[in-house]
This record gives C-alpha cells, structure tokens and sequence, in this order.
C-alpha cells in the first residue's frame, strides 16, 4: 500500500468516526447532575474521586466530601484542597478504623458523619459530593440502604453524587448513571511494597 493510500484510508477511518461521535453527542440531551460509582478492588477509586473534585473546584463549585473511614492515613488532596473555601470536607472523628471493629461506637460514629452528609446532599448550593468509602458502612451495617438511597434520590436535580469503594451495594449501581469498576491487575503492596506518601495517600 503506497502513503497516499493509506493515509486516505485513515482519512476515511476518521471521518466515519467523528460522525458516530457527533451522532452521540447530539444524542444527549439531557443535563443533570449525576450519580458515579467507583468500585472495584484496584487502586484508583479515592484518586479519581479527588481528582473530580479538582475539576470542580477549579470552576469555582462548591464540593463536599465526606471520609467514612477514619483518617486511616494522612490525605494529601485534602491537606492541598482544604484551603479552596469551596470546599467542605468531614470525617468520621471516631470509632471505626480497620484496627479496633466496635460494632457500637462505630455505628455512632458513622451516623454523625452521615448527618454532614446527608446535609451536603440536601444543600443546592453544593454542586458536587462524594461519599468516600461509603460501601464498608452500608456491608458492616452502620448506615442502612434505604437512608442512603432516599438521600441520593432526593438530592437538588443539579448536584452530582459519587460514591467510592470496594463491593459497592448492588442497589447503588443500579441507581448510578456512571458505574466504573478498578480492576486489579497488579498492586506493589502484593509484593512487599510500602504505601507511598504522596502517591498512595
Ligand atoms: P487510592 O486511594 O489510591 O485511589 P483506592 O481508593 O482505590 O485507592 P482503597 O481500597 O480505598 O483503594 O485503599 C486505600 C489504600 O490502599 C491506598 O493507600 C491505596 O493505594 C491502597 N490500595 C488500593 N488498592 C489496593 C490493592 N489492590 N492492594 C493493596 N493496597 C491497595
Ligand atoms: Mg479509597
């Protein structure tokens, strides 16, 4: 094949592609906030989760973010972030670490974090809010479904919802218009690797 045919072939490759892609984006339509799921047991959920709240805030959005897990490590987005008056965030001061599992204190602690979160959600003022974590609660039982769905369901039809962690509720993936599920190919940790500040948290 000589170098004017191919690159008419890809000249055509393309043209037909941009117009599947112009096809689809004149398809949607419709503009809300979104519920996003990011599951899976790869690394990468709080990453991404962070890495939208930039994007936010770098528009001048208000965002809240809540860490269901206590402070388990240092945070450096939330360490950076914090200082963007844009920006919310609240964690789960005490009970539940991956150490000491106290089916009483941690519910406590869960519920009162639940309530800056369910505030978040019900604000209209908040374009964005992540729930970090939020699976373990609903698996060990210290938040329950339906408190959480209605939550979600109601929230201002602007505000955008994302939910991280691993084995997310089959009710929530259900309810989500984005779904993304980090597969775990190969993880430093597994070989010994320590978790890196900076990289890792
Ligand atoms: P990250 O915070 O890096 O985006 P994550 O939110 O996907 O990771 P979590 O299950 O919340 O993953 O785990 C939090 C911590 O465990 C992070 O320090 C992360 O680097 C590490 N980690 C993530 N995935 C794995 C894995 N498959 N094996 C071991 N450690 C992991
Ligand atoms: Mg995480």
């Amino acid at each position: 094949m000589s170098d004017q045919q191919r690159n008419e072939r890809h000249k055509k490759a393309m043209e037909k592609l941009k117009s599947h892609v112009d096809a689809k984006v004149a398809a949607a339509e419709e503009e809300r906030g979104l519920m996003l799921v990011f599951t899976g047991n790869g690394k990468g959920k709080t990453t991404a989760a962070w890495g939208t709240v930039t994007r936010a805030l770098g528009y001048g959005y208000r965002v809240g973010v809540v860490q269901f897990i206590k402070g388990i490590w240092e945070c450096g987005e939330r360490e950076r972030l914090e200082q963007d008056a844009n920006l919310e965030v609240a964690i789960m001061a005490t009970g539940f670490t991956w150490d000491t599992q106290n089916r009483e204190s941690d519910t406590q602690a869960c519920q009162e974090v639940w309530q800056q979160a369910s505030r978040m959600l019900a604000d209209p003022e908040v374009y964005l809010v992540v729930l970090d974590e939020i699976t373990y609660m609903l698996k060990f039982g210290y938040l329950d479904i339906d408190t959480v769905r209605t939550a979600i369901t109601n929230r201002p039809p602007e505000q955008t919802v994302i939910i991280t962690g691993r084995n997310a509720h089959r009710e929530l993936v259900a309810m989500a218009d984005t779904v993304t599920e980090m597969q775990e190919v190969k993880h430093g940790f597994a070989a010994g690797l320590k978790a890196r500040r900076g990289i890792d948290f």
